[in-house]
């Protein structure tokens, strides 16, 4: 079955087909986190859900080559490093180190490369293409001296939101105070320099100032992957203006379709309410594991729901993520067990059927509830097997081989040794005190650690447990 997917484009499923003349490398761009707090788990939802993708893409064949961006000049990081009195780059140092300790926490496959916005020889990017788009028309110099978009000169400006432009509302990305504007939906290429930025400042021809949001993308994308990429993803709220600014920008430029396939994850909730920062109703994946959980089973809970269907975030449901974990760690010894002895008949051959559904759903749209209702069906069938000692040694080692190849997606395999889940929720939290720089934490951590009989060992590639004796 090919694969397919949902375009936000067309609001269709749509059979996926790279550009790639050979049909197998595929260009991706995710767009990353601001880094000015540490992210929040609703964040990682949007970056778990690229993670399976490009997984899942990886394992049927695809060569995947997926860039994310850092945004680390902006609104909010200029507000923060003033407020903390700190030179910019050393205020979002921080969250950056965060950020990626966060997705190795979760397991989160590295992009390539994630290029910062603040690289000089970005900015210059940046500034090439707002050059070609005021030549063409497609740009102003204002009064207030930034530089918009002109959206009305833009054909199709509104085609991948789906509406037009006198549905055009100023929405909380554009500021309220740019009445210079020739069009309230006209949005900054170029910030003019104000007091408020201190020494956050490029120089442009139209004057100092800083990049808009925008064009940071379009930039970063069109100069490591080309004009061109085969998927680009987000959270739904990335759609409009974000999305929509970037196919805008980056068309009016080159002249091409930007994007082949727009993929969007919806929200993670909290009561009903989208997690985010501004509403205050968020938690970051440090809250979490402070509460006892590990990376995996945050993986779990946010991975376990379809993308496209909005996921509430509860304790409860990180309770059933760490049940539907044991069950696998469980299913996975007695297999193992099996496959050591050597007492029971060895004769059936196993068999493959439901061992392809699971790949077959997530070719589907990525679809994941089936896909792990496929694995538990087997869970289920294999155990009653092992239980009426009906399962050879061969199907059993078919399960594990089955399971190796579809962890390559879930990535959800326990750590090495058997590392028992409070263990390894104690090293993942270990594992952000070091980073955070908090050594008396760290210790008291390993402490704890050593009490359940385990030891700690740090290396160049971070820290190894294992059952005492065994480091
Ligand atoms: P931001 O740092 O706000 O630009 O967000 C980074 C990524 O997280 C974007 O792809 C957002 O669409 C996504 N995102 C933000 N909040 C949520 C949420 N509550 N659920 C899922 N994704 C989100
Ligand atoms: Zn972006």
């Amino acid at each position: 079955m090919a694969l397919r997917f949902f375009n936000t484009y067309s609001r269709r499923l749509e059979e996926f087909q790279p550009l790639d003349p050979n049909g197998r490398a595929v260009k991706m761009y995710t767009c990353g986190p601001t880094v000015y707090s540490f992210a929040h788990i609703g964040n990682f939802r949007a970056y778990l859900f690229e993670d399976l993708f490009q997984r899942h893409l990886e394992l049927r064949g695809y060569e995947v080559d997926r860039v994310m961006n850092i945004t680390d000049v902006d609104d909010k990081t200029i507000r923060g490093c003033a407020a903390a009195g700190v030179p910019l780059a050393q205020f979002t140092q921080q969250f950056k180190d965060a950020f990626f300790a966060d997705l190795t926490t979760l397991r989160i496959k590295r992009a390539r490369t994630y290029p910062e916005a603040t690289n000089q020889r970005h900015i210059a990017t940046m500034l090439a293409m707002i050059e070609t788009l005021i030549a063409r028309a497609l740009a102003y110099q204002a009064e207030d001296k930034s530089v918009y978009f002109r959206i009305k000169k833009f054909p199709g400006y509104g085609k991948l939101a789906h509406f037009n432009l006198d549905e055009l509302q100023s929405t909380g990305r554009v500021k309220n105070d740019e009445y210079d504007k020739e069009h309230v939906g006209d949005f900054a290429l170029w910030k003019a320099w104000d007091e408020a930025d201190g020494d956050v400042r490029w120089e442009s021809p139209w004057g100092p100032g800083r990049p808009g949001w925008h064009i940071e993308c379009s930039a970063m994308a069109t100069e490591i992957l080309g004009n061109q990429l085969d998927i680009h993803c987000g959270g739904v709220d990335n759609i409009f203006p974000h999305h929509e600014a970037e196919i805008a920008q980056t068309e009016g430029c080159t002249g091409q379709r930007f994007v082949r396939y727009w993929l969007h994850c919806a929200h993670l909730l909290v009561d009903g309410q989208k997690m985010s920062k501004s509403l205050g109703n968020f938690y970051t994946l440090r809250d979490v594991l402070a509460k006892g959980y590990s990376g995996r089973e945050v993986r779990y809970a946010l991975l376990r729901v379809h993308y496209r269907a909005q996921l509430n975030f509860t304790w409860e449901g990180m309770l059933e993520a760490r049940q539907a974990l044991a069950r696998i760690d469980d299913w996975l010894a007695r297999l193992r067990e099996r496959i050591a002895s050597v007492s029971l008949a060895d004769s059936e051959s196993p068999q493959a059927g439901r061992m392809l559904d699971f790949e077959e759903a997530l070719d589907d749209d990525l679809n994941i509830s089936a896909a792990l209702g496929f694995l538990f069906e087997s869970i289920r069938e294999t155990n009653r097997a092992l239980d009426g000692k009906e399962l050879s040694a061969s199907e059993a080692r078919a399960w594990l081989e089955w399971w190796k190849r579809i962890d390559t997606v879930l990535a959800l395999t326990a750590e090495e040794n058997g590392t028992p889940a409070d263990v390894a929720a104690l090293g993942d939290a270990r594992a952000q005190a070091r980073l955070a720089k908090d050594w008396r934490k760290s210790d008291e951590l390993r402490d704890q650690i050593a009490a359940l009989g385990y030891e700690v060992r740090d290396g160049k590639d971070g820290q190894k447990i294992a059952k005492r004796g065994r480091v």
